[in-house]
């Protein structure tokens, strides 16, 4: 049972007051005039001039959100990726597409929550923003690579955290949720973030940087020991895959709960239910390391559905795999079928439409 009540909230829009916080220091006019393009109301806010625009400009965002109707019983986007470098590829997002990737999903009223949030129906966002759930897969240095400054480790501002953080500091409301889904020893530096001078990582500063992960807001995850195809392997060696994933994490995080598992290649074992829950006991101390997770990341599909969705299967959550134009394409279809899940503004109502 959840103590929050359903009813239908089909009239009850946002404040505009409440709404103008959101960008009240930071958003650009060109992402208000995008914002306005939502909201017939404010459209003559792109041709105004001089500081009445500016002014305007917010009002408009504002208006954006609050004309949004909210819908908590849609679907939410979970996205997936991998390397963010120098180029596009199949498995890889290029670093300036990556950030106008963070730019989109701003300028088009959402925001990052962890899988946990959506899992523990904690969406607390203002009225007429979304959610979105980043995922990052494979612990390469791409996504988070420290240069050492003076005696000092800065994290890289061209991976794919440095961008993150850097985005946040002019977009308000674009908090540290995001879920790294990790190896901590595959190969060719997919090793919590690198390892060997690969890259420049030294293999002392893995622990570290899942540690500031955590101490951060992000949410760590388990994708096996390195990266096993599971249906090739037995019952046993799916175990010792999955439960010494979370035992690197332990020894970084100590007591750090995992909620989550990303299947290598979304492949499941044989076993399925191996997936969620099982054990191992490492022979060499006889201690048993067990395993429950609450939610299990596939690889490509659609948005999944609200937490509050009798459709909801968090041990079957699918992702999208961000390449090319999938982005704006899932979100444009989002809109264009009324899925978007939009919040109410309400921790304690679940608004719907009728
Ligand atoms: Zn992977």
């Amino acid at each position: 049972m959840h103590p929050r009540t359903v009813s239908s909230s089909t009239a009850r829009l946002a404040p505009l007051a409440a709404a103008v916080v959101l960008c009240s220091t930071s958003c650009t006019r060109e992402s208000h005039a995008r914002v306005a393009t939502d909201s017939a109301r404010v459209t003559t806010v792109t041709t105004a001039a001089g500081d009445v625009a500016a002014d305007t400009t917010h009002h408009a965002a504002a208006a954006a959100a609050g004309a949004r109707v909210p819908n908590e019983m849609g679907r939410i986007p979970v996205l997936m990726y991998h390397l963010v470098g120098d180029h596009e590829s199949s498995w890889g997002r290029e670093r300036g597409n990556f950030r106008r990737d963070l730019a989109l999903l701003y300028e088009r009223g959402y925001r990052p929550v962890n899988m946990v949030d959506v899992l523990d129906r904690k969406i607390d966002l203002p009225a007429g923003l979304s959610p979105v759930v980043f995922t990052f897969d494979d612990a390469s240095p791409s996504q988070f690579r420290y240069i050492e400054r003076d005696g000092q480790l800065v994290i890289d501002s061209s991976s794919a955290l440095g961008i993150w953080l850097d985005f946040a500091k002019s977009h308000p409301g674009w908090g540290n949720k995001a879920v790294f889904c990790m190896l901590p020893a595959a190969a060719a530096g997919h090793a919590f973030f690198g390892e060997k001078n690969i890259e420049g990582q030294k293999s002392a500063w893995r622990f570290r940087k899942v540690q500031q992960l955590a101490a951060m807001g992000f949410e760590l995850c388990d994708h096996t020991l390195w990266h096993a195809q599971l249906n090739k392997y037995s019952d046993a060696v799916v175990q010792e895959q999955i439960a010494r994933g979370l035992m690197a994490i332990d020894s970084a995080v100590p007591g750090y709960r995992v909620r989550s598992f990303a299947l290598p290649l979304g492949i499941w074992p044989k076993n399925r239910a191996l997936a969620k829950s099982g054990s191992w006991t490492d022979p060499k101390t006889g201690k048993t390391v067990r395993y429950d997770f609450d939610a299990v990341f596939e690889v490509s599909g659609y948005p999944v559905p609200s937490p509050y969705s009798p459709s909801f299967n968090p041990l079957s959550v699918q992702r999208v795999k961000v390449t090319g134009n999938s982005l704006a394409n899932v979100l444009d279809r989002l809109d264009r079928t009324g899925e978007r899940y939009i919040s109410d503004g309400n921790a304690a109502v679940v608004a719907h439409r009728q």
